[in-house]
């Protein structure tokens, strides 16, 4: 009998909200308690100590061992303040999430006895030797060198989890290669630190650096924790593999913008008092598109930090929600029929001196610095568009992606009315009308004034997957699991190369005698032309829109093994290398690391979707078949001729198409196993990754759709997996 799913289906029904007390204090009193920041060292560090870190920071230059000494232990004595006695590297592997090794701060000390102290020398926080080795490294390990090390990033602050000081980090091999994404990530924030910055300066020469800011906003779906616990496929692949559709889902749009659901609201209040104690700025929530999906977003940051903060922000709403009784589900589609997940990506650039460079200005010539910068956003999307969609594919965000739901799998970009009808007048425009100099010396670049009401711009298009929204481009493809550094090295490695062509482009002009004004226009406007191709504002989702952008060129491929190819085509790679973000061996290591990655997780959801079906659905089917058969012959004892005929129609119906069912799915499944067979003989990770696409992933429909079926035939009664409607709406 499915007890285990009645009586979770009953716990679940049972619960109330958690009470979430309101702390004592304000807000702005316990925010970042937790968080090494700038004005906490100022009580545990002295002034030249913070002044260097500052330095290492901004500038790049090293800390020498006695400041990294002073360092800590000032953070040591803050954190065992905090309850701490253990520390730990905590960066982020190719794989998902976060890692961590805690050692505790004891030593023994020299003389007699086995007396121990709490200590934290500056050695152990710059650098770290991980027991590593079950890190994939996409082979770079073995190549060059077995070990790798963690480093610390003093850019982004120390914190404290529980028990243990967290000390963010890059991960390398000996060798210098990135193993993690946080590296790859700062050499992309410092390539375009030092391009925009030298482009900013052609308008102000008071700009001495560019930050790249995020503001992600981070879909997620909460499950009861019982129910979460019946099924299988959620426990080990995050996502239900089974299940047909509840008769009711999002057709009705009445989730979106509701009234929270009091349990959730509990789990909610309580993630944010947490993300504040991190210093993490939570500022947005609310219902999502489809039953128990919700959002949050943070007030947007620095990138780096910003990246951080996701991360550990997914960590702690595993924990919250555990204690609300919940799972959170951060699976980019854990069920089929209703919206998946994303994570947008809000990004802009900004000078030190206050001004966002995708923020349209006051004048004309505040203006000519806006349309530059998003004409080379424009130019670097459309140069790396494949390139763009690889660092965002993975084998769950393939769900959403090219899956009829946003964002396309193509990446195009949506600009609103307004703007485009600037570049078209900045396109036709004739040199003269476009640069004019009155007699007050006044510009007139063919600009028209861009209307600052474009901040506010409500001209949105949901079905772009990367769209200007006011005063930032909003990344949409990103999936609600990844880690946004992929999607942010990519993006800002490929701004800062195309602002460095674009600065030569300019300056080759200007040593030819043009004025500096002219000859950034003129570039510009053959950047309008060449990057046409990328901007799209109609629907996304169209067919009509797939066969277009086939034929402007735009890469339209859906096969997730060969998206990630275009991380190693000859543009991407002498992009990586020019800015210094990425060698070719890293490059290749990595894709490797990602086409195991698939290959694993196919294989995994394959197995369970085989477990599934021969171990809950066939044998609870055959059973409510024995029932019907056995109904069948109670109908033949007591009637006979026609009347037997008619009572038993139905009956003998259902034992057909159940029949019909369990034998295409063992059919289904056998070919499935085969298939795998075949896979695993493949050598080359690529064409294994490969092979699971074409030849493992095409049986899962075809087994599901036989076992939706199922569920549907079937007595509710006797059935095991907790069906949609269940995980969806109790809550
Ligand atoms: P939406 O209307 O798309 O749901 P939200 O207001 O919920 O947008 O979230 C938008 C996100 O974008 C927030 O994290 C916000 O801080 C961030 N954001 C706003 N301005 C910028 C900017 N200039 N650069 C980067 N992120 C930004
Ligand atoms: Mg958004």
């Amino acid at each position: 009998m499915s007890t285990l799913r009645f009586n979770a289906v009953e716990s679940a029904f049972k619960k109330g909200p958690v009470e979430v007390e309101k702390p004592a204090e304000r807000i702005t009193d316990f925010y970042g308690k937790f968080v090494f920041t700038e004005s906490t060292m100022a009580r545990y560090l002295s002034r030249d100590v913070i002044e260097a870190i500052r330095a290492a920071v901004e500038r790049g230059v090293g800390l020498d061992r006695k400041i990294a000494d002073d360092v800590a232990s000032g953070m040591q004595r803050w954190a065992m303040e905090l309850g701490a006695t253990h520390y730990t590297h905590w960066f982020q592997p190719l794989t998902d999430g976060t890692a961590q090794k805690h050692d505790s701060f004891i030593e023994y000390v020299a003389g007699p006895g086995e007396q121990v102290i709490e200590k934290f020398s500056g050695k152990v926080l710059a650098q770290q030797e991980p027991d590593a080795s079950s890190f994939p490294s996409g082979g770079i390990r073995s190549t060059f060198e077995a070990r790798g090390y963690t480093a610390w990033d003093p850019s982004s602050p120390a914190f404290v989890v529980d028990d243990t000081l967290c000390i963010p980090t890059i991960f390398i091999s000996y060798t210098g290669e990135s193993l993690d994404m946080k590296a790859p990530l700062l050499k992309a924030l410092s390539a375009v630190d030092k391009a925009a910055t030298a482009v900013c300066r052609m308008f102000d020469t008071k700009v001495k650096h560019v930050y790249s800011y995020l503001g992600w906003e981070q879909e997620y779906f909460l499950v009861d924790e019982d129910l979460f616990a019946t099924r299988p496929d959620l426990v080990l692949t995050g996502r239900t593999l089974l299940g047909h559709e509840s008769a009711k889902n999002q057709q009705l749009d009445d989730h979106y913008f509701g009234a929270i659901p009091e349990r959730v609201a509990a789990f909610m209040r309580d993630l944010e008092f947490e993300g504040y104690k991190y210093g993490i700025p939570l500022k947005t929530r609310h219902n999502e598109v489809a039953p128990n999906q919700f959002e949050l977003a943070p007030i947007y940051g620095e990138t780096n930090l910003s990246v951080d903060q996701n991360l550990l922000v997914m960590s702690i709403m595993r924990r919250i929600a555990h204690r609300h009784g919940f799972s959170v589900l951060l699976h980019e589609k854990p069920f089929a029929g209703i919206n998946g997940s994303g994570k947008h990506n809000n990004w802009s650039l900004g000078t030190n001196t206050g001004v966002g460079l995708f923020t349209p200005g006051k004048n004309q010539q505040e203006n000519l610095q806006f349309v530059t910068f998003l004409i080379n956003a424009l130019m670097a999307v459309h140069r790396h568009n494949a390139l763009l969609k690889a660092s965002i594919i993975s084998a769950t965000n393939a769900h959403r992606l090219g899956a009829n739901e946003a964002p396309p799998a193509i990446i195009s970009v949506f600009l609103g009315k307004q703007l485009t009808e600037v570049l078209d007048r900045m396109e036709t425009a004739t040199s003269d009308q476009a640069i004019l100099m009155d007699s007050k010396k006044k510009l007139s670049l063919g600009i028209a004034q861009i209307p600052e009401v474009l901040i506010d711009n409500t001209d949105r298009n949901r079905t772009s997957p990367f769209a200007f929204t006011g005063n930032r481009f909003e990344f949409r493809a990103v999936g609600s699991m990844a880690n946004c550094s992929s999607a942010m090295i990519v993006l800002n490695a490929a701004m800062a190369d195309q602002l460095n062509e674009f600065k030569i482009n300019v300056d080759n002009r200007i040593n030819k005698g043009e004025s500096k004004e002219k000859a950034i226009f003129e570039v510009l406007r053959t950047y309008i032309k060449l990057s046409k191709s990328v901007r799209f504002d109609g629907n996304g989702y169209s067919d009509e829109w797939k066969a277009e952008a086939a034929r402007r060129g735009l890469d339209c491929e859906t096969c997730p093994p060969r998206m990630i190819k275009a991380y190693a085509s000859r543009q991407s790679l002498d992009m990586f290398c020019r800015t210094g973000v990425f060698s070719q061996t890293e490059i290749e290591a990595r894709n490797e690391v990602k086409w195991e990655l698939y290959t694993k997780k196919i294989q995994i959801e394959a197995r369970v979707l085989g477990d599934l079906v021969m171990n809950h659905v066939i044998p609870t089917a055959t059973r409510y078949e024995s029932l019907l058969l056995d109904n069948l012959c109670k109908i033949k004892q007591t009637f006979s001729g026609k009347q037997a005929d008619e009572l038993s129609r139905f009956d003998a119906t259902l034992v057909e198409e159940i029949s019909g069912h369990v034998s295409g799915i063992k059919a289904e499944v056998d070919q499935m196993v085969e298939a795998r067979k075949v896979a695993n003989r493949i050598d080359d990770t690529y064409e294994r990754a490969l092979a699971y696409f074409e030849t493992v992933l095409p049986h899962f429909d075809k087994i599901r759709y036989h076992a939706d079926k199922l569920e549907l035939i079937v007595d509710d009664e006797m059935w095991s997996l907790t069906k949609y409607r269940e995980l969806l709406f109790i809550r």
